[in-house]
């Protein structure tokens, strides 16, 4: 079957602006938007025609998409699902304060991170604020050259010695010092009521917010500021083989995973279709994570059943077929101790699968089926792709979960397949760029099976 040929140069500037674009669920929900807009996807109600070849898409909530192209038969669906959300440090609901002259929005982390790997980098704010009257907000500061950044502090090493030797890198820095400093200048005002005003830089950072984002203090209550590092996405090695970035767990299949449907151009065999979703960081909870009852509803509308033909949907879904995009720990050869080397996935060797995944004797995770595996091998040799399998690091050494595990109670076939990466939910990341084309190539051979 034909389809719109994308280079792997232009795949890859692509990804590297998706990266630069969508650090946050809210904004790789609008870039996914945007494009599958330009590529001819029209939002989805329920009036619109079920014919073969029509494309739609979903949004839920600003925070999860969905994209499908209605295949000539639809009655079952070939998918890619990926998450969109990143470890990063979220700013909490009463955040600001001032100490010893210095005011600070307090933080909470998001998502599996080690703490001290966010200290003394450059870091951006996005978000949305809104008002009680439904009004609102869009913050984005640090990413524009000319804007200012934020920072989390760390001591210095002439003073941190006894700190260091005596503090595992757990305790080293504590989850409550990832605040970040927003401003260091009293407010102006007169002698008089300088006496008045207990924390001026509070009341300078009140004032300017009030200002520029018009919002009062307790407006913090219904906002959701996300903290992420600043700067963009950049070439790594002399041979510039890798790309660092933040966020690319998931977005590197997230950004695959959509142009893989939004470039397909025939008719599909089955309906071929992305889902992007939130949460999978903190478990996959909430109305817009993978656990969400919303994923079922898109595939009900799109495959045009109503709630009086349960049994018909439930085989429509066990007929379905899930490719969970997601990535893998990369082999780190500094860091072998932590691997099985044969079982581990390798830079620039393809895309990788994952049977199962989980922790401690594969708890909590998914365990693929051997004929929906040996299914994706004969798409894979079928069309021409590098790809390798892996298990994630030496058994009981940790492990990981995906939304396979979500996917598969509604009786999906879901097998894990993405990219490896190095420096996993580090503030910069580190992707092969053809590890990054492999797996556009394979997602793009699976939903055309
Ligand atoms: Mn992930
Ligand atoms: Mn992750």
């Amino acid at each position: 079957m034909a389809r719109k040929e994308t280079t792997k140069d232009g795949l890859i500037n692509g990804y590297m602006h998706a990266l630069d674009y969508g650090k946050t669920e809210r904004r790789m929900v609008e870039l996914a938007e945007a494009q599958a807009l330009q590529a001819g996807f029209v939002k989805y109600s329920a009036d619109k025609p079920l014919n073969p070849g029509a494309k739609y898409y979903f949004i839920n909530r600003g925070k999860n998409f969905a994209a499908f192209v209605i295949g000539k038969e639809n009655r079952s669906a070939q998918l890619l699902g990926a998450h969109i959300d990143s470890p990063r440090i979220d700013v909490k609901q009463q955040p600001l304060y001032e100490k010893d002259k210095v005011a600070y929005f307090d933080t909470q982390y998001y998502g599996g991170i080690k703490k001290y790997q966010w200290t003394t980098i450059p870091l951006a704010m996005y978000g949305v604020v809104y008002r009680a009257d439904g009004t609102y907000y869009n913050i984005a500061i640090g990413d524009n050259p000319n804007d200012p950044i934020f920072c989390i502090t760390d001591l210095l090493p002439h003073l941190g010695r006894s700190d260091m030797s005596k503090k595992t890198a757990e305790e080293y820095i504590k989850g409550e010092n990832l605040d970040i400093i927003v401003g260091t200048t009293a407010i102006e005002c007169s002698d008089e009521e300088k006496e008045k005003i207990k924390e001026p830089v509070k009341a300078f950072i009140l004032d300017y917010i009030k200002a520029k984002w018009g919002m009062e203090e307790e407006d913090f209550c219904s906002a959701e500021i996300e903290i992420v590092p600043a700067g963009q996405a950049r070439y790594c090695g002399l041979d510039r083989s890798l790309i660092a970035g933040y966020g690319q767990d998931d977005r590197v299949c997230a950004y695959t995973s959509l142009r893989a449907v939004l470039d397909l151009q025939d008719i599909p065999e089955h309906t071929a279709g992305v889902v992007l979703v939130d949460k999978e960081e903190i478990g996959s909870c909430c109305a817009t994570g993978a656990k969400s009852r919303w994923f079922e509803d898109v595939l009900r509308a799109i495959l045009n059943f109503d709630r009086c033909n349960e049994l018909q949907f439930a085989t429509c879904l066990y007929n379905t077929r899930m490719l969970s995009s997601d990535v893998t720990a990369a082999f780190d050869p500094l860091y072998a101790d932590a691997y099985d080397k044969k079982s581990s996935a390798k830079l620039g060797k393809g895309i990788m699968f994952s049977k199962y995944n989980g922790g401690r004797g594969k708890s909590g995770g998914a365990d693929a089926n051997p004929e929906f595996i040996a299914y994706v091998r004969g798409i894979m040799k079928e069309n021409n792709c590098n790809y390798q399998f892996d298990s994630m690091g030496k058994v009981d050494v940790g492990g990981g979960g995906t939304i396979a595990s979500m996917i598969c109670s509604l009786n999906i076939n879901v097998l894990d397949a993405g990219v490896p990466i190095l420096n996993m939910h580090s503030p910069m990341e580190l992707a092969h760029v053809d590890d990054i084309y492999s797996a556009y190539k394979a997602y793009s051979a699976f939903i055309r099976a």
